[in-house]
């Protein structure tokens, strides 16, 4: 098998000089365990906090290990009493969604991996749309932002994995109207010719408070917030009384090497009685039931407009890590194997 390890703490952006790609030998699976030849890796933007060495929700990557993530895979071999975390029975030739991502093959116990239903979708679907960018978006914007029907909703990062989901939910639940932001013509243009979008901003090509005044003139109720920084601000300006604001991430400051300015115009949460809520996937997984038969069924019937961006190759997972900070991909970032 062959894995990435990290082998030094990045500063500011990533370098090649922190990662390594190690050959190792894996042992046949003992009672309880299975071999995974991994299809698809994920990359995702938390795994740069993970890179420092900072007490967060989750543990940083240890240096000289391999760095883990969520992958699927084809199972290729499996111990005695192998049942996966549903209980499940698992057999060779099984797909499988599990933890131990950036790497080839994976060694893990049977109970971490999940026997995925590729009549659903293609199993990369459920490291997103289906997967937990997808549980992010819905969790986001029906619970944490408490959307209701009628809501003007604006989404930065619309165009990738989570925001595109955001505005698709938010307009098939009936917002009146939903923007977002993107960097580039070709994201913004993708936004609102496939994705249903009333209206899409160049965050490149304009300053993005005058982009959203522009495109929701009379304000916005819910801001679905995946940026931070000037994102964050010109919402805070655009937020009608009594907004809301999910804080899922904030990529703009990711590489920072030293803490970002704060919004200038924090005083109008107080006069406009605004609320922003900062959230964790994590902690609203029993919504997974409703997220997967909801979404499931929209897909089915065509009604959401979802892409990936591929990276062919172990040895160029860590250029689409990188990619993915900086624009890199329309929809979910993905390694495929
Ligand atoms: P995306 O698919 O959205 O990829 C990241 C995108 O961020 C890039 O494509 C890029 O698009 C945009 N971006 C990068 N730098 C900047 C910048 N300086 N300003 C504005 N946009 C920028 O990733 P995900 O959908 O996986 O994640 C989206 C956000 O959600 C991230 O902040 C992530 O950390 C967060 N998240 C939070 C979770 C939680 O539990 N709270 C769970 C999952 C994700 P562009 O070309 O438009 O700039």
């Amino acid at each position: 098998s062959r894995e990435w390890h990290l082998t030094r703490r990045p500063h500011g952006e990533p370098v090649d000089e922190d990662f390594a790609l190690v050959d190792v030998e894996l042992p046949e699976p003992g009672a309880g365990q299975v071999v995974v030849r991994n299809t698809f890796l994920s990359v995702d933007p938390y795994m740069r906090g993970r890179m420092n060495d900072v007490k967060s929700y989750v543990p940083p990557f240890e240096l000289d290990k391999p760095m883990d993530g969520e992958a699927v895979g084809v199972v290729e071999a499996v111990g005695e009493d192998a049942v996966d975390a549903t209980g499940a029975p698992i057999s060779v030739g099984d797909t499988v969604i599990h933890p131990l991502g950036w790497r080839t093959r994976a060694l893990l116990p049977a109970k971490h991996a999940r026997v995925l239903d590729t009549d659903l979708a293609p199993a990369q679907a459920f490291l997103g749309v289906l997967g937990m960018p997808g549980l992010t978006a819905y969790a986001g914007l029906l619970r944490v932002a408490e959307f209701t029907e009628g809501d003007a909703v604006f989404v930065s990062a619309a165009a990738g994995a989570v925001g595109s989901l955001v505005g698709q939910i938010a307009r098939l639940k009936g917002a009146s109207r939903v923007v977002g932001s993107a960097g580039g013509p070709e994201k913004v243009q993708w936004l609102q010719d496939d994705a249903g979008f009333n209206a899409a901003v160049d965050y490149k090509a304009a300053p993005i408070r005058q982009g959203l005044a522009e495109a929701a003139p009379e304000g916005i109720d819910i801001y679905f917030d995946n940026v931070g920084g000037d994102h964050l601000e010109a919402a805070i300006g655009a937020l009608r009384q009594n907004g809301r604001a999910a804080l899922c991430g904030a990529i703009s400051v990711y590489n920072n090497t030293e803490a970002a300015p704060g919004p200038r115009n924090m005083a109008m949460i107080i006069g406009k009685r605004l609320t922003l809520r900062g959230f964790i996937v994590s902690d609203h997984r029993d919504l997974r039931p409703q997220f997967e038969a909801e979404v499931g069924q929209w897909l089915a019937e065509g009604k959401i407009a979802w892409r990936e961006t591929v990276v062919d190759g172990i040895e160029n997972a860590v250029e689409g890590f990188r990619g993915l900070l900086t624009g890199g991909n329309t929809g979910k970032m993905l390694i495929r194997l």
